[in-house]
């Protein structure tokens, strides 16, 4: 089902600092790489200043570098990210996220942050939502990872894979 959200709710809500569809803003890894990278590159959606570094201050490789000021947009050196997750954990944004290409011919590991009750568990089936929240797709559970203090769940969701662009939240149905 293609977007039903007209131009005026995309720029709404892409000036609340959620990018609606590709454009710039979002940090994509680069292709070639991404393909062959074991546990995946982190994909950063957060395109706007905002007085925010949970990204950078987490991450133990250094991959989001360092901010020189705190409303820095966030920048990444893939070649430091190892596709840990903390970052999806530490976000408060929810705009952190980790695409695995490398799971099977035609699908892809996603690991995102969920904040809801129930929590889903590893094998159960889910729905797959677009930005907009609309249903794209059917995952299933791989992973999920218990948050520590002030984190929030990751689960790791196996999706179709032409859809990592477009897929940015489960809905689990109980
Ligand atoms: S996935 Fe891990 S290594 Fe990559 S940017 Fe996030 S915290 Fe850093
Ligand atoms: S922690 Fe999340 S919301 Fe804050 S700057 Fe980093 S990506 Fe943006």
């Amino acid at each position: 089902m293609g977007c039903t959200c007209n131009s005026n709710d995309k720029e709404k809500l892409f000036c609340s600092g959620v990018l609606v569809e590709n454009r710039p803003g979002a940090i994509l890894p680069p292709q070639e790489a991404w393909e062959n990278k074991k546990g995946g590159y982190v994909i950063i959606e957060c395109p706007q200043r905002i007085p925010c570094n949970p990204c950078a201050t987490s991450c133990p490789t250094g991959a989001v570098k360092p901010f020189a000021d705190i409303n820095d947009v966030p920048e990444i050196d893939y070649e430091k990210c190892t596709g840990c997750g903390l970052c999806v954990a530490k976000c408060p944004g929810l705009a952190c996220f980790v695409v695995d290409l490398t799971y099977g011919a035609d699908e892809a590991v996603i690991k995102l942050p969920y904040e809801l009750e129930p929590k889903p568990v590893k094998g159960q089936k889910v729905k797959c939502l677009n930005r907009v929240g609309e249903e794209v797709a059917d995952g299933e559970v791989y992973a999920v990872a218990e948050p520590l203090k002030d984190q929030t769940t990751v689960v790791s969701v196996v999706i179709p894979k032409k859809l990592v662009g477009e897929i940015r939240a489960i809905k689990v149905v109980c």
